[in-house]
């Protein structure tokens, strides 16, 4: 099934692959149909170091290689893509809620989950008590399944420990992992996930001591450069977030916000601010769609979170009828969203919402890359990484149709391959 010939690294030629899903010249915005899909068949993929050097038909890439580049000649049928990027996680945790999701669903109340020791406290006390040692075990290992999914580029947010010290430690352990990941970690702060229930003070007090403490770590160390906060009843208002936000801001952090999840709140500070993305958005109105679409704030919908929750999903269809940028995200997190299957949380919401394959595919690339501020992949073009997913089958939209069930074959980062299937 694979070929490879030579010894030199720097360039690479694969293919031909069936279908090759470039994603050139889709929109940044709006709604996209699947005939917008550049498919190039029998294509091939030239690489050089991290990057794709052109993209084109395989037989007349083979021909202007030399002899000392590297040929993987595959036989069979295979579609290939820019591999994923999951642009909302929290990964950075120990411990399960499998309980609450047990009593919620028996109809259990937030408080009888509180009294059966579980909530967001209970994974804050077993993260807490967690070594940094395992923490970034636990992050490798996740990151490893997203992996095999077809991620390669994974947001990753603290917000378990709220501490100065803790949150310095899991953003410490995200990016020591992403020193030995396959794939690009990317930190985000969100010491402003709710006021610990031990903190002795009120939320203002909070906020500013992490302002006073944890901002200049977060510079002096390199730790992140983006700043996440949890606007919500049971969080933090957008009064009390906007001072944090005007300081963030100040010191050049980038922002995003979780935003409109059960009531709307939270959009308009991010649109305010010029945050590159309001993730969540169940509870959006009419109001807050238009203000959203109306910004380069990416929206950022979390089907999984639905899920766990028995609630409504964000109205992604509005929101790209009214020329938003919308990505998905799994928003892994041991609460809400344990699942963290990228492509299941596509599909559902694709089936729920009405969107087309083109829509989830780019919800997932380039559109998610944007939400992140990055430029340089979520697309197969020549200067983009060489970052990108390859199926067993003759026919693209078997992968949206199959639900996160249909595994990739191969995944490839920075031009290297960085999963094989067994
Ligand atoms: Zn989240």
């Amino acid at each position: 099934m694979l070929k490879t010939r030579g010894m030199r690294k720097e360039v690479k030629l694969i293919g031909p692959f069936k279908q090759l899903i470039s994603l050139k010249g889709l929109p940044l915005r709006g709604p996209l149909n699947d005939s917008q899909l550049e498919i190039i068949e029998n294509a091939g993929i030239l690489m050089e170091g991290n990057n794709i050097l052109n993209i084109d038909i395989f037989d007349k890439l083979s021909k202007n290689i030399s002899t000392n580049d590297i040929l993987i000649t595959l036989s069979g049928d295979f579609v290939v893509l820019p591999s994923y990027i999951d642009c909302h996680t929290h990964i950075s945790f120990d411990g399960d809620r499998s309980s609450d999701f047990a009593i919620r669903n028996g109809g259990g109340s937030y408080l009888e989950i509180a009294a059966n020791g579980g909530g967001i406290w209970s994974t804050v006390n077993q993260t807490r008590q967690c070594s940094l040692l395992k923490i970034i075990e636990l992050i490798l290992k996740r990151a490893n399944d997203l992996l095999k999914q077809g991620v390669t580029t994974i947001e990753i947010k603290s917000g378990y420990g709220l501490t100065v010290e803790q949150e310095i430690k899991l953003l410490r352990a995200i990016n020591q992992s992403n020193l030995t990941s396959a794939s690009d970690l990317i930190s985000t702060c969100l010491a402003a996930h709710t006021l610990p229930a031990d903190y002795l003070g009120a939320h203002e007090d909070y906020l500013e001591e992490m302002i006073q403490k944890l901002f200049p770590i977060l510079k002096a160390e390199k730790l992140s450069n983006r700043i996440d906060a949890f606007i919500e009843r049971s969080a933090f208002s957008s009064k009390q977030i906007r001072p944090y936000f005007e300081e963030a801001k100040r010191l050049g952090f980038e922002l995003c916000v979780h935003a409109d999840q059960f009531t709307p709140s939270g959009s308009s500070l991010a649109v305010e601010f010029g945050a590159l993305s309001a993730d969540h958005l169940e509870s959006s109105t009419e109001k807050e769609i238009e203000l959203l679409s109306n910004s380069n704030t990416t929206c950022v919908a979390l089907p999984a979170a639905t899920l766990g929750l028995g609630c409504g999903f964000a109205p992604a269809r509005k929101l790209l009828d009214a020329g938003s940028i919308l990505a998905i995200a799994t928003d892994w997190n041991p609460g809400s969203a344990p699942m963290g299957n990228l492509m299941e949380c596509a599909s559902i919401l694709g089936s729920m919402e009405k969107l087309s394959n083109a829509e989830l595919l780019a919800g997932i690339t380039f559109r998610a890359a944007k939400a992140l501020n990055l430029s340089d992949r979520g697309r197969l073009l020549p200067g983009f990484l060489a970052d990108f997913v390859i199926y067993e089958i003759d026919n693209y939209q078997m992968i949206p149709y199959l639900g996160g069930k249909l595994r990739p074959w191969q995944v490839w980062k920075n031009g290297e391959l960085a999963y094989t299937r067994n």
